[in-house]
């Protein structure tokens, strides 16, 4: 029979690494609590790290320092030595995206693999048992990954409560999904819309970002760049001008409670059903 997550944790040799990524989300906030509770042995063992990309939120801050009182341990801040401006110039100012995600690789994974190495590591990964994804999981042979939510089985409702009974939920759980930077392409389009009445400023910035990219687009079969019409957004249904737009319409008709035969509804819908959704898609590194 396999063994648990936590016989192997256990067992391993005295010189392998544990390591546990924080990503201000909740998973991984509510794992490092579930460990520490349940089995101090390895939480004694744990390294704590946090990847920085100089774009989170200050509520992402906020509760790494309810998290480093909890875990009586200070979480390693990782970074890519640069922001995010600098390698957005490098990638020829072209806008993360779903297809293109760049900003993983350089500002989240590299960090990691050099925070870690070739020493022998297990990672643990707050991935739940109620939940059908992979996370991001290393290439490297040296890294072995483990999965203690998934393997005894704690789900949604375990993680909201340990988080309840300890540090308290992320406080940007009241309007948006997910941790992340502040400008993530997986944000829902009334997250954009949170961010903008609740961090105008960060909010002013994706824009200014946007819109200093957007006239500026690569045609493939020319070689030559566009200086008119759309080129990179950081939604792919529309500006972000567009796209709040869209989020202020339809929080009007669900206030208004008016469902019959009305166009813009359709309009509505329609763009709903185009949102990534992500949960199933987030950046897991980033977001668990
Ligand atoms: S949170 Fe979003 S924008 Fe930030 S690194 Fe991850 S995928 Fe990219």
């Amino acid at each position: 029979m396999a063994k648990k997550w936590h016989e192997l944790a256990l067992e391993a040799p005295e010189d392998t690494r544990h390591v546990l990524g924080i990503s201000g989300g909740k998973d991984s906030a509510a794992l490092a609590i579930y460990i520490k509770d349940n089995y101090p042995e390895i939480a004694d063992k744990m390294e704590y790290f946090f990847t920085d990309t100089g774009a989170e939120l200050q509520e992402v801050y906020d509760t790494l320092d309810l998290l480093e009182g909890y875990l009586g341990k200070s979480i390693t801040r990782l970074g890519s030595g640069r922001d995010f401006e600098h390698w957005l110039t490098l990638h020829d100012n072209m806008l993360p995206s779903v297809r293109a995600r760049w900003c993983t690789r350089v500002m989240k994974i590299k960090p990691f693999e050099a925070f870690v190495g070739d020493d022998s590591v297990i990672s643990y990964v707050g991935i739940r048992a109620d939940e059908n994804r992979e996370g991001y999981i290393s290439k490297k042979s040296t890294i072995a990954a483990v999965f203690p939510f998934a393997e005894d089985g704690i789900v949604r409702e375990d993680v909201f409560r340990m988080l309840e009974e300890s540090v308290g939920i992320p406080a940007y759980y009241k309007w948006r999904s997910r941790s992340g930077c502040y400008f993530c392409f997986f944000q829902r389009q009334e997250e954009w819309l949170g961010l903008k009445r609740r961090h105008p400023d960060l909010f002013q910035k994706a824009l200014e970002m946007e819109q200093n990219v957007a006239q500026r687009k690569f045609d493939w079969s020319t070689g030559v760049r566009i200086e008119s019409g759309k080129g990179y957004t950081w939604h792919q249904s529309g500006t972000l001008e567009e796209i709040v737009k869209r989020a202020e319409e339809r929080e009007r008709f669900e206030k208004k409670g008016n469902q019959k035969g009305n166009s813009s509804w359709q309009e509505i819908l329609k763009n709903e059903m185009d949102d990534d959704d992500p949960e199933d898609q987030a950046c897991l590194i980033c977001a668990l």
